[in-house]
C-alpha cells in the first residue's frame, strides 16, 4: 500500500477525505479526534450504539465488525482505514484491504492477536522474552519442565487487562489452572521478577521512517495498566535505547504500517524481556496527547494518511493516572455510583482530564485517564499523588 490521503482536499465528488477505524472504543474516539483535527472526515463500524467513538464520528457504521454489508459500507466511505482494538477479527481487516488501503495490515494484527505466534515472532527477530511453554492439549501439562514455576498461565486469544490468565504457583496447580481457562489454548510463562515495566510505541511509515515516543515506565494493578511516567524514572538511559532498538526491530521485520506499541520487562539483572505487543495506539501513550508535541494518535492519522512523521517532542514532564470505574464507588460495588470529584481534580495545576463518554461505571471499566504535566518530573509526581489522595488512589 502506497498512499498519500492529504487532509483538506475534496475528491472528485466534492466529499472530505474520511478516516475509519474498525471499532468504537476510547482509542478510536482519540483516533477520531485527531484526524478531525487535521480536517479529515471519519467514520466508525462498531455494534454498540454509544460507543465512545461512535458518538464523536461523522458516521457511525453500527454492525458486527465481521458483517459484510458494513464493511463494504466502511470501504465506500473511506480513503483509509485503522483498526482500534486488538481483537478485531483480523478477516474483517483482509476483507476491508481488498477494497480500501488498510494499516496496520491484517497479517501484523494476527501476530498480535495471538501470544504463541507472538513469542515465536520475537524469537526469530532475536528479542528475549520470558520463558515459555505452550499448552495446547493435555499432554502438554506433564512435560512442562520444573524451572518454569511459579508461573502464570495465559489464553493464547482474547486476552486483556490481565483477563484471560491463571497464577499457577507449582506443576501440581497446572491442570487445575488450564481448566478454569476452560482448556482453551495457552501459552504458560515463568513468572519473573519484575525491577520495572516499560513500553515503547513506535509509528512506521509506508517507506519504513520509523519514530518513537519516549520510554513509558508503567505501574500495573492487578493486570491493569495504573500509573505511567515519562520520563521513565527508573529506567537507565541505555536500557532504554535497547527497548526503542528492539521497537524499532520488531517493527521493521513486520514491515509494519501503522502505531505499534510493545511492553518490556526489566527484570533485577538488568536484562531487558519483551512481554507483548498490541498493534495501535496503547493506553501507556495516552500522556502524549497532554505531554508531547506530537501525540500517538496523531502519528496514527499520519502513518493512515501516508503524511510525513515526525519524532514527537515531550515538552512537558507527565504522570498519567487510569480512572477506572472502581473510582465511581467509594463507598463499595453495590452503593449508588458517585461522580469523582472533578472541580477538586481540575484545580490542580497541570491536570488534563479525559472521559470518554462512557455512562455506566463499572469496576474494571476504564472511563477515562487523567495526565498532570508539570515543568520538572518531580513536581509532575508531587501533583499526582495529590490527585491519587483525592481520588482514594493508592500512591505509587
Ligand atoms: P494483558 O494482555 O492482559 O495486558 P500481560 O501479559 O501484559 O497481559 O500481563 C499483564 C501484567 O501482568 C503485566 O503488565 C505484568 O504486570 C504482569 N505479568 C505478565 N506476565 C508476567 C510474567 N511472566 N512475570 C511477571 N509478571 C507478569
Ligand atoms: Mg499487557
Amino acid at each position: 500500500m502506497n498512499l498519500t490521503v492529504l487532509p483538506g482536499t475534496p475528491d472528485a465528488l466534492g466529499r472530505t477525505p474520511t478516516l475509519g477505524v474498525l471499532g468504537g472504543g476510547q482509542l478510536g474516539r482519540m483516533f477520531v479526534h485527531a484526524a478531525q483535527q487535521a480536517g479529515y472526515a471519519t467514520a466508525v463500524l462498531e455494534p454498540d450504539a454509544h460507543s465512545p467513538a461512535g458518538l464523536v464520528a461523522h458516521h457511525h457504521v453500527r454492525a458486527p465488525y465481521r458483517d459484510p454489508a458494513a464493511l463494504a459500507e466502511l470501504s465506500a466511505l473511506c480513503a483509509a482505514v485503522t483498526t482500534e482494538f486488538e481483537n478485531v477479527p483480523a478477516d474483517a481487516l483482509q476483507t476491508l484491504a481488498a477494497h480500501v488501503p488498510v494499516a496496520p495490515a491484517a497479517e501484523a494484527v494476527a501476530v498480535c492477536q495471538h501470544r504463541a505466534r507472538e513469542k515465536a515472532f520475537f524469537q526469530r527477530a532475536g528479542v528475549p522474552c520470558a520463558p515459555f511453554a505452550l499448552i495446547e492439549g493435555p499432554a502438554d501439562l506433564s512435560v512442562v519442565p520444573g524451572s518454569m514455576f511459579p508461573a502464570l498461565l495465559k489464553t493464547s486469544t482474547l486476552g486483556y487487562d490481565g483477563k484471560g490468565q491463571a497464577t499457577v504457583p507449582s506443576p501440581a496447580e497446572l491442570p487445575a489452572a488450564w481448566a478454569s481457562l476452560k482448556q482453551a489454548p495457552c501459552v504458560l510463562e515463568k513468572r519473573l521478577a519484575l525491577r520495572v515495566e516499560l513500553s515503547v510505541i513506535v509509528a512506521r511509515g509506508h517507506d519504513g521512517a520509523c519514530v518513537h515516543l519516549p520510554v513509558q515506565q508503567n505501574l500495573h494493578r492487578d493486570g491493569i495498566l495504573a500509573v505511567t511516567q515519562v520520563p521513565a524514572p527508573d529506567v537507565p538511559a541505555e536500557l532504554g535505547a535497547q527497548a526503542v532498538a528492539c521497537a524499532q526491530r520488531l517493527a521493521a521485520e513486520l514491515g509494519y504500517v501503522g502505531v505499534l506499541c510493545v511492553e518490556f520487562f526489566a527484570l533485577a539483572d538488568g536484562t531487558l524481556v519483551a512481554n507483548e505487543m498490541a498493534p495501535r495506539p496503547h493506553n501507556s501513550g495516552h500522556y502524549s496527547l497532554d505531554a508531547c508535541d506530537v501525540s500517538q494518535f496523531d502519528l496514527q492519522v499520519r502513518t493512515l494518511a501516508g503524511l510525513p512523521l515526525v519524532a514527537p517532542r515531550l515538552h512537558s514532564p507527565a504522570v498519567m493516572l487510569n480512572l477506572l470505574g472502581d473510582l465511581w464507588f467509594p463507598d463499595g460495588p453495590a452503593a449508588p455510583a458517585r461522580t469523582p470529584p472533578w472541580a477538586d481534580i481540575l484545580a490542580l495545576p497541570g491536570a488534563h482530564l479525559h472521559l470518554y463518554g462512557k455512562t455506566d461505571a463499572r469496576p474494571g471499566r476504564k472511563m477515562g485517564h487523567l495526565t498532570l504535566t508539570a515543568a520538572d518530573a518531580a513536581t509532575a509526581r508531587a501533583v499526582a499523588l495529590q490527585a491519587c489522595a483525592l481520588l482514594g488512589l493508592p500512591a505509587f
